[in-house]
């Protein structure tokens, strides 16, 4: 008997819960892939992500056939709910088989999916992939789910085990592979024009599918132990890169948390570094739970009395906001961040608490306007990831920072680019400030910036807001939670 093993963000052959699982039980397995029109055509046509996740589908491709010659991955373009019920009918399989996808959106379309399928008598088995630890797997000691992160850490540290984070063998199966003409048929991946994209550049770091995923985790090893110092520091090399990769399921979390543990906590330990990293790993499976059991947090503030607070609205707030957008806010660090994330599709994760809380704390502008922009923007886009992100840095999630706690752009500024060297790779024109100078250039005496080549108004925007008034704002506006909260 055969199945379909159907591949959404698990691009990769090795370590694959849904696809071993399949191998064990059928005799013949093909390996699909649909390019889903409901979420591509709402997209830009020039997006970064149809050209990382074609780049990887090639690569799963080519790796299909590496563990048995002739097998790989057919790839449709459509909407799921047709086009997956269409293969499984057209290849003859009992079985469908996909890993969990926890996103309000996903769970919808599997659950249309399944049931179509179910209703012409085929089997459909879904597994956990995407992180350790998933829904209700980890839950207080009074069956609740978890809300503050620190004990959520601490019952993961307590529960893992070498089962967890055990790799499944697809190899020893692979010889149950779709092999045939029906597989030659309908294999190859289209290319960007083929669905209507424009090229998208990717970086070296997000390129080559699984094996660049390899090579990236191999060299981020050789620095893992210092990522406790280095991680803060936009301009260093602190952190892995792999966000995008785990997005997509380009490397499998386990061969990740595996080595951490190992490195931070087991024989080959202890690295400080390591357990810090794991922790962000941790970080990664808590708000994929919040999402689970909270799905509202996706429109709605988590705590429900943040949701009262009255946003900036109007011309102005909208001015203020596109200035963000774009960059021009006159805060340099946090113009460099948004530079970085309009250019590169990646944002340093300091910088990324920095801007939101400028968004919000600063500007006093809706968290939601700021989540959808980098919805857009980010390459690593996760929907649990950055909601969370969001929610934390607006003081309304699980376990967020409190909300009279404000960053001040300017000392995060001078704390984490002290020289200014990450502000003057993404703001050229501030290239000759010295340290002094270059966190907050408006409290400089015209002259200075000009022996520097700097007219502020004319080389760089003059400040949009004055940090110690916009805290006595946002402290206002934060009162109606403290008051009826
Ligand atoms: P590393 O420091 O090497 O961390 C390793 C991995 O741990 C990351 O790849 C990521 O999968 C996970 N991780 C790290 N920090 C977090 C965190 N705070 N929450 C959840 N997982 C984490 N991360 C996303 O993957 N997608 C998003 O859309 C996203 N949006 C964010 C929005 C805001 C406002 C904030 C404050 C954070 C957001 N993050 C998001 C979390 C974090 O910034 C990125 O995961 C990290 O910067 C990615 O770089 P890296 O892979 O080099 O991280």
């Amino acid at each position: 008997d055969s199945a379909l093993v159907w591949f959404r963000r698990d691009l990769r052959a090795d370590d694959h819960a849904a696809l071993y699982h399949a191998l064990r039980r059928h005799r013949r397995v093909y390996c699909a892939f649909v390019l889903d029109t409901d979420i591509l055509d709402p997209l830009p046509r020039a997006d970064r992500r149809v050209a990382f996740v074609l780049d990887a589908l090639r690569v799963l491709d080519t790796d299909l056939a590496a563990l048995a010659p002739g097998a790989g991955l057919i790839v449709r373009h459509g909407a799921p709910r047709e086009e997956i019920p269409a293969l499984a009918a057209e290849l003859g399989v009992q079985a469908l088989y996909f890993n969990h996808d926890d996103e309000p959106d996903a769970l919808r379309r599997d659950a249309d999916v399944g049931a179509t399928l179910k209703a012409r008598g085929l089997e459909v088995h879904s597994f956990k992939d995407h992180v350790v630890f998933e829904r209700s797997e980890l839950l207080t000691g009074a069956g609740k789910p978890y809300g503050v992160f620190t004990p959520y850490k601490n019952a993961w540290l307590r529960e893992i085990t070498p089962f967890f984070l055990s790799s499944y063998p697809v190899e020893r199966h692979a010889s149950r592979l779709a092999t045939g003409a029906d597989v030659a048929a309908r294999r190859g991946v289209p290319t960007l024009a083929d669905i209507g994209f424009e090229p998208a550049e990717l970086s070296a770091a997000l390129s080559g599918g699984s094996a660049g995923a390899r090579r990236l985790f191999d060299e981020f090893l050789e620095r893992i132990d210092r990522y406790g110092e280095t991680r803060d520091f936009p301009a260093a090399k602190g952190p892995s890169y792999l966000s995008t990769h785990l997005r997509f399921g380009t490397i499998s979390i386990r061969v990740l948390a595996r080595e951490a543990w190992q490195r931070g906590y087991g024989s080959s330990g202890p690295s400080a570094g390591a357990q810090t990293w794991l922790s962000e790993l941790i970080w990664r499976d808590f708000y994929h739970q919040v999402l689970h059991h909270h799905p509202q947090v996706t429109e709605r503030a988590f705590r429900p009395e943040y949701d009262r607070i009255a946003w900036a609205e109007g011309p102005e707030a909208d001015a203020d906001f596109d200035a963000w957008c774009q960059g021009r806010t006159g805060y340099p660090l946090v113009d460099a961040a948004m530079h970085q994330i309009n250019q590169t599709g990646y944002m340093h994760n300091r910088l990324r608490m920095v801007t939101a809380s400028f968004l919000i704390k600063d500007l006093g502008i809706d968290w939601r306007r700021g989540e959808a922009y980098f919805a857009e923007k980010l390459i690593d886009f996760d929907l649990a990831a950055n909601n969370g992100g969001w929610q934390w840095a607006a003081s309304s999630g699980c376990d967020a920072q409190p909300y009279f706690r404000i960053f001040n752009p300017v000392s995060q500024s001078e704390k984490f680019d002290p020289d200014g060297k990450f502000i003057k790779r993404y703001l050229p024109q501030l290239s000759r400030l010295p340290p002094a100078l270059i966190h907050a250039p408006w409290l400089a005496r015209p002259a200075e910036l000009a022996a520097c080549g700097v007219v502020l108004g004319r080389d760089y925007p003059e400040p949009i807001v004055r940090h110690e008034t916009a805290r006595m704002a946002t402290m206002a506006r934060y009162a109606v939670v403290k008051d009826r909260g």
